[in-house]
């Protein structure tokens, strides 16, 4: 009888604890679906996988096929490196090591993902892979740095990019809403400019923003907004598509195949002419920032007023 007793009030305290659970998910969703935010402008800089570009219609990344890993080497004792960076290729693999000073050295390996691979996502299985199996050729300069890893650097990333005419074609603003950085333009990271041209994205953004309230000697909302987010991405999207190609062929040539004709354009064409081409283009002016003193009487500087 006792243990009947017990067993009934055991059930009774879960159901409870049941119900109030699903009361406070049922409140809080109630409250969030209440929260409105009233914004003059929406930036996405949400990444690579950007709600706000899937709200923009813009299309999915699509995989390149090839993966990386990057971490940071830390070398208490300073790393001894003879040279300051060093690259490596071989068939369907790049790697390289880039010191930041002398007891910080940068690295990164990519390579190209064949069916069924199973990359790790754990740093120490990372590391453990890079060393004895994707890197184990390589000479012991760069598996030393390898070794030094501070893991909670090391990640590994499938490398994905938005095809170039979606980001020319596509509707990159609507409105008062717009996207910058990996969630407008995401590229492989064979020309490393894919943080670059975030901010890049930022300083015209700033600008074209900047110069609205200039001219209005006030925040403005509405129409004005928009146009001036419509001068923002007419201004980066050929410029971001041009980077998304580049870097694409980039990695292309320098990792895809072995044979003659890869070599060729690998060793005679790209690193040749090429690549001193976009060495050119990293030296991008993106302009400056307008600039406007705090004390300028002119300017009604409230944020809290939006007209
Ligand atoms: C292997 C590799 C090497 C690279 N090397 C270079 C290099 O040498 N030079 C270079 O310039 N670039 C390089 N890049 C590219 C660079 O890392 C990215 O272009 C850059 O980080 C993009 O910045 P971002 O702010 O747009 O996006 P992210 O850095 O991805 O930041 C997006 C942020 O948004 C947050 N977020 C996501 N979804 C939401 C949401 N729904 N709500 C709120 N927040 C959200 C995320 O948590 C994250 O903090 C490399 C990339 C890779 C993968």
């Amino acid at each position: 009888m006792e243990e009947v007793k017990k067993e009934k009030s055991q059930r009774r305290r879960e159901r409870e604890r049941e119900s109030n659970v699903k009361m406070t998910r049922e409140a809080r969703e109630k409250i969030i679906k209440k929260i409105k935010y009233k914004a003059t402008a929406l930036i996405g800089c949400d990444g690579v996988h950007s709600v706000v570009a899937r709200w923009l219609g813009l299309t999915t990344p699509v995989n390149s096929g090839r993966w990386a890993v990057r971490g940071l080497a830390i070398f208490p004792e300073g790393h001894g490196l003879e040279v300051d960076s060093q690259q490596f290729v071989t068939i369907g693999k790049r790697a390289a090591f880039a010191a930041l000073n002398d007891k910080e050295v940068y690295w990164f390996l990519v390579g190209q993902s064949s069916k069924g691979e199973d990359i790790p996502h754990d740093p120490e299985t990372i590391k453990k892979e890079v060393i004895s199996n994707f890197a184990k050729n390589f000479p012991t300069s760069y598996l030393r740095v390898v070794q030094h890893s501070d893991l909670s650097t090391v990640t590994w990333a499938p490398l994905l990019f938005r095809f170039p005419w979606d980001v020319i074609l596509g509707n990159l603003s609507k409105g008062n809403i717009t996207v910058a950085g990996d969630a407008m333009h995401p590229m492989t990271p064979d020309l490393g400019q894919g943080g670059c041209s975030a901010l890049e994205d930022a300083v015209v953004l700033g600008r074209h923003i900047g110069n609205l309230i200039i001219k209005n000697k006030k925040l403005v909302a509405g129409d004005q907004v928009a146009e001036a987010l419509e001068r923002y991405v007419k201004e980066r999207k050929w410029r971001v598509s041009m980077l998304i190609m580049g870097a694409y062929l980039a990695g292309w040539v320098q990792q895809d195949g072995s044979g003659w004709f890869m070599k060729f354009l690998r060793d005679s064409i790209f690193y040749r002419h090429f690549s001193s081409l976009m060495s050119k283009d990293r030296q991008y002016d993106c302009g400056k920032l307008p600039c406007v003193s705090s004390s300028n009487n002119e300017l009604d500087n409230d944020p809290r007023k939006i007209y």
